[in-house]
């Protein structure tokens, strides 16, 4: 159901890679599916919305995104409904967001209607690559980057917006042992941590380099002045249950605003379990793990949907949770949000975006 308001333009590809992909060894994004959207921002108005084959674009060397970076992403996920429908996850938050770091990097905004719009013509187009399959799904990556060819630092005239797809299955395969930073920072006040832009990923890659020359799985960040309050894990946002509670770090600048993070938290008080949003200190964790009162650490996003923490590294020694397999909170909300993502239960939210 794309609406009439966005013209897009279609090509599609002459065959299908589909029947070349091993559905059973999906590696995270490195499938793509045969189709991929592209727009331009071009005399102060998004242009030309296109579907073409998946396939190379032509850029100059001078584009200002090669130089200074003026580019971020998102990433959401469509799912096959047990009826067979296709339906794709909140994806007006996703747009909501994609808006929030279009500001903060000086980009233009994209209407709301017009991202939704964009991105349910092409998961339409290419729904036969819908994994129909549990913890499968089609990950949707949307993103947008400045084009002028021009150096010196200043916002771009003109920016791609472009979509991706690919299939894909669980992101990790087991319980994580990770370590709380406590000498490099994701993210500062003032700079831009909630938004998904690029240059956070691309400087967080020496920290997890060194974490997993350590033997670790992912990083906990911490605030960057201190590295005494909890923030996030790795690229997922990060929850504790203590205390029969949920715990979780209230959103800030350093912080993504994650859409898993805000579903399991509504999912969580509609059964009446109460729920903290507020500074968390690393110290206040390390000590509740040694006398019990916390009991589950888990990762929430995306790509990574409910990942339970085994193990916390801190200076030099472990800290062992509980084990993650009798982690009930963990099992309850990942049980509930796959009933609601895979339509097996009724969406009573209005979660999920009917494609088809
Ligand atoms: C994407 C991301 C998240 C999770 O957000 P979701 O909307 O749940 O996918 C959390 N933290 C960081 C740093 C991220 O990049």
């Amino acid at each position: 159901m794309v609406s009439d308001t966005l013209d897009i333009q279609i090509s599609k590809a002459e065959t299908s890679r589909l029947p070349q992909i091993d559905y059973s060894n999906l590696v995270f994004g490195q499938n793509f599916s045969d189709h991929m959207l592209v727009a331009d921002y071009a005399d102060g108005q998004w242009q030309n919305f296109q579907i073409l084959p998946y396939g190379e674009i032509k850029m100059s060397p001078a584009m200002s995104v090669l130089h200074y970076g003026q580019t971020f992403f998102e990433g959401l996920k469509a799912y096959k409904l047990a009826d067979g429908r296709v339906s794709i996850f909140r994806p007006n938050k996703n747009a909501e967001r994609f808006n929030k770091s279009a500001e903060r990097l000086c980009m233009p905004q994209l209407p709301e209607d017009l991202f939704v719009q964009s991105i349910a013509a092409l998961v339409e187009l290419d729904q036969q690559w819908i994994p129909d399959k549990e913890n499968h799904s089609l990950y949707i990556r949307p993103f947008m980057f400045a084009t002028e060819a021009a150096l010196g630092v200043h916002p771009s005239a003109t920016y791609k917006f472009c979509v991706l797809t690919c299939p894909v299955g669980p992101y990790f395969s087991k319980y994580l042992k990770v370590k709380v930073e406590t000498e490099y920072a994701r993210a500062c006040d003032g700079g831009f941590g909630f938004a998904k832009a690029a240059g956070n990923y691309a400087g967080s890659m020496l920290p997890a380099k060194k974490a997993a020359e350590e033997g670790f799985d992912q990083i906990i960040w911490t605030d960057a002045r201190e590295h005494a309050f909890v923030e996030e894990l790795g690229a997922a946002n990060i929850v504790f249950v203590m205390d029969g509670k949920i715990v979780t770090p209230s959103t800030r600048d350093t912080i993504l605003k994650g859409v898993t993070r805000d579903s399991i938290l509504e999912i969580a008080k509609s059964w009446n379990v109460p729920v903290e949003e507020r500074r968390v200190a690393v110290a206040e964790i390390l000590d509740g793990i040694k006398n019990g009162k916390v009991t589950e650490a888990f990762g929430v996003g995306t790509a990574a949907t409910i990942t339970s923490i085994a193990e916390i590294g801190f200076k030099g020694e472990v800290y062992t949770l509980p084990d993650p397999a009798k982690g009930e909170f963990a099992a309850k909300l990942r049980r509930t949000l796959d009933d609601i993502k895979y339509g097996r239960t009724e969406d009573i939210n209005n979660w999920n975006y009917i494609v088809s």
